[in-house]
């Protein structure tokens, strides 16, 4: 992403804000649904990782994406509001109070118990129709889904509970980003068992799915007849042990304005606290970009000004954080800082400023709040 093409939008409306280029969420899409040679759902959780979730589903869906997947009912419900007609998998529980709302929106659901069968299969006959539903079988991740060996029974469950029908069977995995852990084949192998079972007892559905972004790189025998992919839609690598292929880009560029530049004397405090003395004469400026925007109080921030990388001195505010700018002494009020993104030379990518952070990429990005807009390249 060029920084040109970032100034050819128009002038900023609002302190911060992160421009969010779809391009680059199609192409992504295309390069790895071409690399994985299986269907692709979108996993739009969290609002797109943070992305937009609608505008990133269209933007998947043109890239070749033909599922989008959710984590919750609301976001599943708000995708259709706003006209996604793919087929969506909301990936988490629904509350059954939501059943009827998800299953005449045409939601598929994930199921790992019996009870929720009945519920779903009860709020499906209601409505005159049949709740297509995804049993998750836990292989190892600890989290949600059946036990492998109750897979068979609750499959059977669902094929006998009138108003529900079985549409796929899923797993999920713990270490998929560890090229040096075992568990993914292991989880693999167990996944397998289960499937067979299933087949031996006629119960095998068509679609069978386990891999999100970091098992579809690194574990192409996991891949299945379909991946879901959120992150790496993204162009963000997984984790540090599980980059992405170079042609992925990321899409995502934080941006907020300098809004004061000053000079002041040695034995100043800097912010809140103090926690910052100039130690000599020193060019501070102020970045409209705080702790209330998703940016960490954290130590060891840097941001980009004038294609720089410059550190943040003292406290990370609410609503600003102050940066030392003497190597920048050119830069002045009104000039774009970058939290996230490329300035000239410089680059300062999501995982960067995870890393700063202590923390993962995914955590950075759907922690950016609502009062950052994004803006679409
Ligand atoms: C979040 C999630 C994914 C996508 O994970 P990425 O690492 O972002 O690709 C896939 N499946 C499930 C069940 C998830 O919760």
């Amino acid at each position: 992403m060029s920084s040109s093409s970032q100034e050819a939008v128009a002038p900023p409306r609002t302190a911060t804000w992160a421009d969010v280029d779809l391009a680059c969420i199609t192409a992504n899409t295309r390069h790895v649904a071409r690399l994985a040679s299986v269907p692709v759902m979108a996993v739009l959780k969290a609002d797109g990782y943070g992305h937009g979730a609608m505008p990133v589903a269209m933007a998947a869906l043109r890239g070749g994406a033909t599922w989008c997947g959710v984590a919750r009912s609301e976001e599943a419900l708000d995708l259709r509001r706003r006209g996604l007609d793919c087929p969506i998998l909301l990936l988490g529980w629904a509350p059954n109070a939501l059943l009827h709302e998800l299953i005449a929106s045409s939601v598929s659901l994930t199921v790992w118990s019996l009870a929720q069968v009945e519920e779903i299969a009860a709020a499906a006959r209601v409505l005159g129709q049949t709740a297509r539903v995804h049993l998750k079988v836990d292989t190892g991740m600890t989290r949600l889904g059946v036990e492998p060996h109750e897979a068979v029974e609750l499959a059977r469950g669902i094929r006998d509970a009138e108003g529900a029908e079985l549409e796929a069977v899923s797993t999920h995995f713990a270490c998929a980003d560890d090229p040096a852990s075992g568990v993914t084949d292991a989880q693999e192998t167990l996944f397998r068992q289960v499937v067979s079972a299933l087949s031996a007892a006629g119960l095998r559905p068509g679609l069978i799915h386990a891999a999100n972004s970091a098992a579809t790189l690194l574990h192409p025998t996991a891949r299945f007849d379909m991946v879901r992919l959120g992150i790496a839609l993204c162009g963000i690598e997984p984790s540090a042990t599980c980059p992405v292929p170079p042609e992925l880009k990321p899409a995502l560029t934080w941006k907020a304005v300098l809004t004061q530049v000053k000079v002041v004397p040695p034995g100043r405090g800097v912010s809140y606290g103090h926690h910052y003395m100039t130690t000599r004469q020193e060019r501070i400026g102020a970045v409209a970009v705080g702790y209330g925007d998703g940016y960490r109080r954290t130590e060891g921030n840097v941001v980009l000004v004038g294609g720089r990388r410059v550190p943040v001195v003292g406290r990370v505010c609410m609503d600003q954080l102050l940066v030392q700018l003497d190597a920048v002494p050119e830069a002045k009020m009104g000039d774009e800082a970058v939290l996230i993104g490329t300035q000239g030379q410089e680059r300062l990518r999501t995982e960067d400023v995870a890393a700063i952070w202590g923390t993962l990429s995914y955590e950075v990005v759907c922690g950016i709040t609502d009062r950052v807009p994004r803006r679409y390249v």
